[in-house]
């Protein structure tokens, strides 16, 4: 029985053993709260009816509580005191709440398959997780899109809340850094000093895809401060990146050398053997009904990138459904690996661009990317900026960032060279239609 029914019983008793006035005036106005350590708290509308009720009825009371509730204690909170009360309770309330996992519950070491192309990388992730801060520091992996580097970070996430829960651990991509930074420049009332207390007060500090890093000064510079801050502390600090830290352009010197201190380790392409258990594990996890035949032709074909090897057995399984069957055969897999060939083909990306502009001007991807400055080579490199904007959409400063390692001001500079350029400039007008016709 709740507490609202059981204090209306209370009520019931009481409206017999008052007077009528007394009753409504005082004791009807009485609201329970909540039983506490054995006693009931209840709200008075103002501070004369706690002191009437507590001088007066206090007696009736306690005696119908212990009929009716076992027990005898209570409070009576005025207004004031009940704000106080409340203020208190949510407070703790906050503080109990279990913070949030920002960690993908799925991303564990038990669910990570380890096999001879990631087996280096993977021990010297765990020994982290077992004791941050004391080896490896600062550890740096690389590898491959889709290579598990991202599930090895928020692995060491998960592990540390599980087993060390009073470690601060933050995970953060490059572009959350970069955009936290900037952010902080930008909006006056957001303070340095909070993004500083956010980065540096960790135990440990994970930042995925440092090939990301904004060529811009500043933020090397706030993330320079920021390393070295850590690792002076002893603090654990960990970088995922899809290339080691040399190649790198956008990458300070400085940084690469810090990055070298620790240890420095690459995730290869797996084996067919760790794809197929990677497919075992995965068909187990997501209750897909596939036969062996049929895993093993999508890890004989699927060779360069895991999260495609398990889109593909996705696909599988959804063809399967499909097709009004509940068990994935090898040729269901055939089918829908076909399908994944013509989408990916009909995939325009950023890289294809890229490639088509070094093959329509026979340059190398180096020297559009850099920044060699003679003509022929600078509007290539133009052209190829205004084809990315163009034809993926992709935001200037994306492009300037996460591409050229330039500023979104010289990307626009570039883009808009050549937009006024068509119908003007014959050359640039017939390469840019060229190479869109080869693209699209
Ligand atoms: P990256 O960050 O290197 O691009 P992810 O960590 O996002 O790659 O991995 C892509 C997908 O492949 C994820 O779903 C991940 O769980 C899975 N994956 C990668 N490596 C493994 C592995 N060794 N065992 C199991 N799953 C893996
Ligand atoms: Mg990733």
């Amino acid at each position: 029985m709740d507490i609202q029914e059981k204090w209306q019983e209370v009520l019931d008793d009481l409206i017999n053993q008052v007077t009528a006035i007394s009753y409504d005036m005082f004791i009807k106005k009485l609201i329970p709260i909540e039983i506490k350590d054995g006693k009931l708290y209840l709200k008075a509308g103002n501070s004369m009816t706690k002191q009437i009720v507590n001088n007066s009825y206090s007696f009736l009371i306690s005696e119908a509580l212990e009929q009716h509730f076992g027990l005898d204690e209570f409070e009576i909170l005025d207004p004031a005191e009940y704000e106080d009360y409340i203020k208190v309770y949510e407070d703790k309330l906050k503080t109990q709440e279990k913070k949030p996992n920002p960690f993908n519950p799925k991303y564990t070491f038990e669910n990570f398959v380890v096999g001879k192309s990631n087996q280096f990388v993977y021990s010297a992730v765990r020994s982290v997780a077992e004791s941050p801060g004391t080896r490896f520091n600062p550890l740096f992996i690389h590898g491959g899109v889709g290579l598990g580097k991202t599930h090895l970070l928020h692995a060491i996430g998960n592990y540390i809340l599980e087993h060390s829960p009073n470690l601060k651990v933050l995970y953060v991509t490059c572009e959350k850094f970069t955009n936290d930074y900037l952010e902080t420049l930008q909006d006056s009332s957001k303070k340095i000093g909070q993004f500083r207390e956010k980065y540096r007060n960790v135990d440990v500090l994970m930042v995925d895809d440092i090939q990301f890093i904004s060529a811009k000064k500043a933020t090397q510079e706030e993330f320079f401060h920021t390393f070295n801050d850590l690792y002076q502390n002893n603090k654990q600090i960990i970088i995922s990146s899809d290339r080691p830290p040399k190649e790198i352009s956008t990458l300070e010197e400085r940084l690469v050398s810090r990055f070298s201190m620790g240890l420095i380790q690459d995730i290869q392409q797996p084996d067919f053997e760790t794809r197929y258990v990677i497919l075992q594990k995965k068909a187990q996890m997501e209750n897909i009904s596939i036969d062996n035949e049929a895993m093993a032709y999508i890890a004989e074909n699927v060779v360069t990138n895991i999260r495609e090897l398990e889109g593909v057995l996705s696909k599988t399984s959804f063809l399967t459904q499909l097709l009004g069957r509940n068990r994935s055969t090898v040729e269901d897999a055939k089918e829908a690996l076909k399908n994944v060939a013509i989408e990916d083909k009909s995939r325009l990306t950023v890289e294809k661009i890229i490639s088509e502009v070094c093959v329509y001007y026979n340059l190398t991807r180096e020297d559009i990317i850099g920044s060699k400055r003679n003509k022929e080579i600078a509007d290539a490199r133009h052209i190829c900026i205004y084809l990315i904007s163009e034809l993926l959409n992709m935001p200037l400063a994306t492009i300037g960032r996460e591409i050229f390692g330039r500023d979104h001001t010289t990307i626009m500079h570039a883009r808009n060279k050549i937009t006024d350029s068509l119908g003007v400039n014959e050359r640039i007008t017939q390469d840019v239609n060229n190479l869109k016709q080869k693209l699209q």
